[in-house]
């Protein structure tokens, strides 16, 4: 059975909502990956009593506690004195932690206020975990059944100390048995979709299936348990991948992480020698914002519409459909080399029926890439916003087509194993326990 860990934030503005507790998500990634059972969050605002009864509760229910924040030198930080008084560890100076802040005050060429002393007085008996970033140490301690560990509240501080003091420790005092989580993202397809091409597919019981949906993306996400065969495993996840078809633009597990369709455009952009002059219209910018600073994304114009872009190019001919317009600009758009393409997007739809939350409006995007034309053309509706969000990324999604596929559209025999290929997967480790960040 998975050791029961517990995550314990402190702060008045995490209980007032001032503070979006992220330490709280992000340490429960963590832990779940690393093969913990996460049984609660809790929250406590800067009260002694609240604390100390909250840390001797959990001693006595959890096998592991990671608490953040209340380490910092103002008085509304009692984290350390709630410790001392719920486990009778009393407050000592620890000489390395005290070196440790002034060598940060004196790096900075500032006095060493008095309060910061407060932060070198660690519970008798814990132990210390070094804070490079800030001046704030942490520190662990065994009570009764429970393992803590206090880290600063700062993000910035407190996960590099989780990622590389925290971490070992708890490889060494557990014995940990994480499952495999392996999502699978795509674009273009919607929950329910998805949902009925996999009622197609047998899944193993012990096999669990979720769901993740934003904007951006849809995440399919299976999670095998620990020691599940990996041949099995890239089959089911070839067979998944097969049934989403070319809507697929990644698949992450523990080893791999490709981060979102803009960042593995860009990967591929970047590995193809690709560049790509841009001509946008219903994504408002917001297609040159997401791909904003790379590199291969040489030149980037915005327009109301496409006619009124082809007429201040001068171009005579500036009537006709979007899709037409999309390639006179195209065609007529400098290329500085072989390698660059150019994409241009146009809709269907005026001004108010654009702002208009119950009107739609049809985007092509016309990519023109290596001499050759690739059309996609898609009805959104929705906000003004939902509008250019989705713009962008099915624009986005067209280049993503062609530079995965070579083509708009994906030839329908490709099976899935073919396509894990593609997406350079292998899935986990030979020691598929050590999943790396
Ligand atoms: P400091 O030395 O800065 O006082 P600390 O350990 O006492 O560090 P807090 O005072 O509780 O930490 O929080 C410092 C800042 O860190 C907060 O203002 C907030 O911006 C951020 N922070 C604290 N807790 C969290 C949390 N649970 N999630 C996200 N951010 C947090
Ligand atoms: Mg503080």
């Amino acid at each position: 059975m998975n050791p029961m860990l517990e995550i314990f934030s402190q702060g008045e503005e995490i209980v007032t909502g001032h503070t979006v507790d992220t330490n709280a998500a992000w340490l429960s990634q963590q832990a779940v990956r690393e093969g913990f059972t996460v049984s609660r969050h809790t929250a406590v605002g800067d009260k002694l009593a609240d604390l100390v009864a909250l840390l001797q509760e959990i001693a006595q229910r959890a096998d592991c506690c990671l608490c953040t924040g209340g380490l910092g030198p103002t008085q509304d930080d009692l984290t350390a004195e709630a410790v001392a008084l719920a486990f009778g560890m009393p407050l000592q100076l620890d000489p390395k932690a005290l070196a440790q802040i002034e060598a940060f005050f004196a790096l900075r060429g500032r006095p060493m206020p008095d309060s910061n002393r407060k932060q070198a007085l660690l519970p008798k008996g814990s132990l210390r975990i070094n804070n490079k970033r800030g001046t704030a140490p942490g520190f662990a301690l065994q009570h009764q059944r429970c393992w803590f560990v206090f880290l600063p509240g700062v993000p910035t501080e407190m996960r590099p100390m989780f990622a590389h003091k925290v971490l070992p420790q708890l490889h060494q005092r557990f014995s940990l048995q994480p499952s495999a989580l392996i999502s699978i993202k795509t674009f273009g397809l919607g929950e329910s979709a998805i949902q009925q091409r996999m009622d197609t597919l047998a899944l193993p019981a012990e096999v669990q299936l979720g769901f993740r949906a934003d904007l951006h993306e849809v995440q399919t996400k299976l999670l095998f348990p620990y020691g599940y065969p990996e041949a099995a495993m890239t089959d089911l996840v070839a067979q998944v991948v097969g049934l989403l078809g070319d809507t697929v633009f990644a698949v992450d597990s523990p080893t791999r992480q490709s981060g979102g369709m803009t960042d593995v455009v860009s990967q591929l952009m970047t590995q193809g020698q690709h560049t790509l002059n841009l001509i946008e219209t219903a994504s408002q910018g917001l297609l040159a914002s997401l791909c904003g600073g790379a590199d291969w994304l040489l030149e980037a114009r915005y327009g109301q519409s496409l006619a009124k872009l082809a007429k201040k190019q001068g171009q005579t001919e500036a009537e006709g459909d979007s899709v037409r317009l999309a390639q006179q600009l195209a065609k007529a758009t400098p290329t500085h080399s072989p390698a660059t393409w150019v994409l241009v997007q146009g809709f269907d739809g005026d001004h108010p029926q654009f702002q208009d939350p119950s009107q739609a409006i049809t985007v092509h995007t016309l990519l023109l890439a290596d001499g050759r034309f690739h059309q996609s053309t898609h009805t959104v509706a929705g906000s003004h916003k939902r509008k250019q969000s989705q713009a962008a990324l099915l624009s986005l999604d067209v280049l993503r087509r062609v530079l995965q596929f070579g083509c708009y559209s994906n030839p329908s025999d490709e099976t899935g194993h073919t396509k894990l290929r593609r997406y350079g997967l292998r899935l986990l480790d030979k020691n598929p326990q050590r999943a790396t960040a």
